[in-house]
């Protein structure tokens, strides 16, 4: 009954969700989750407001074609609406991509480790997914030509990178395309693109027009603080998104994600308080783990990977217990690691003051 290579399939393993520890555990103070790099500052104000209005038209169906806000992010970006596609959250419009451009035996190149949803839906489509070990913390481009074959139709770049937040730069990123060949679509998925603030990174808009082709995928999920709702979108060539608009459902992006989504992008304030304080916090966390002789990797996301310099099991264990969830790195091959989601200032400070007293303890 079962295509065999689903067999064996697996559900994606997200973070430990808070009330599931409290009843594991019977914690009953607060509890703090900093694994899965969700926007600790709640919901911009403005997408709160727009969500009330649009409540009321919810007897409707929402807008196919998601036209108002494909436009504004169009207008943001300087591209045209028909290179704009938004999905149930910007794994949706990978799951599409996957669907566009690739078939049975067919093949997909992704860095190892990397987020799992690549090999997910490239499977699911019956084909093949090809991993490229990381270098030093970050994409080995070279090793991604290695396995480019006339088979390969898509290539995979989280960038930055999960888990350790490495970025490419323009420099390198140009010198490589240029080398690939025709027939191969890149996808640099920026989920977490809004936190990069190191000038030299790829910008991947320049690519409009060039083969082979780079398309941008950004999401609602993380800066814009809309993780619930379910909201992302792709940036690419026109004949590409009208295929993804083709095979989608009609109404896979609802009325309220749609709404609060064009408010979010409004909220300028938000984005940019939300941004500063990520940064302020990356360097505080970063220099606080130095300090503490620990190893993080230099960061441009919303996140740190962390080298413990030991089995990081047990130490992620007893912040369990202490009422902070992180991240362990074992099933992506980091098992001296955790993956700590940047929280509030007061939540990093909780975090840091467990951890200490763990290690201290340990
Ligand atoms: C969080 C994340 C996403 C976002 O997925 P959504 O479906 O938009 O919530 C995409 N790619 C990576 C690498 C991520 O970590």
């Amino acid at each position: 009954m079962i295509k065999p290579y689903l067999r064996s399939f697996k559900p994606y393993p997200p973070g430990k969700p808070v009330e599931e520890l409290r009843r594991e555990l019977g914690i009953e103070g607060p509890i703090i989750k900093l694994a899965s790099n969700e926007n600790p500052f709640g919901p911009p104000k403005k997408a709160l407001e727009a969500l009330s209005k649009a409540a009321e038209t919810l007897n409707r169906y929402p807008d196919p074609s998601a036209y108002e806000l494909r436009r504004a992010l169009a207008q943001k970006f300087g591209v045209k609406e028909s290179e704009v596609v938004v999905g149930n959250g910007s794994n949706e419009v990978l799951d599409l991509l996957v669907k566009a451009c690739l078939g049975p035996g067919e093949e997909a190149l992704m860095s190892d480790p990397s987020f799992l949803m690549y090999e997910k839906f490239v499977t699911a489509a019956g084909g093949k997914i090809k991993k490229i070990p990381l270098k030093n913390g970050k994409h080995d481009l070279e090793g991604y030509l290695s396995l480019v074959s006339e088979k390969t139709r898509l290539i995979f770049l989280d960038h930055p990178h999960n888990p350790t937040g490495s970025i490419l730069t323009h420099e390198v990123f140009l010198a490589w395309h240029r080398k690939l060949p025709e027939g191969v679509v890149v996808v640099l998925d920026e989920a977490y693109g809004e936190f990069i603030n190191d000038p030299a990174r790829v910008r991947p808009l320049l690519f409009k027009g060039e083969r082979p082709p780079v398309v941008l995928l950004r999401t609602f999920s993380k800066a814009y603080g809309l993780a619930g709702l379910r909201i992302g979108y792709g940036i690419m060539e026109e004949e590409l998104a009208s295929v993804l608009n083709a095979i989608r459902q009609p109404f896979n992006v609802n009325t309220l994600a749609q709404e609060a989504a064009r408010a979010a992008l409004e909220d300028e304030n938000y984005l940019r308080f939300v941004l500063e304080k990520t940064w302020e916090e990356r360097k505080r966390l970063t220099r606080a783990f130095q300090e503490m002789g620990l190893k993080p990797f230099p960061s441009q996301a919303n996140f740190i990977l962390v080298d413990l310099g030991r089995e990081a099991r047990p130490v992620y264990e007893a912040l369990l217990r202490r009422g902070v969830i992180v991240r362990s790195m074992e099933a992506y091959g980091f098992p001296t690691c955790l993956r700590v989601s940047i929280g509030t200032p007061q939540e990093n400070t909780i975090f840091l003051e467990k951890l200490q007293e763990v290690l201290g303890g340990l």
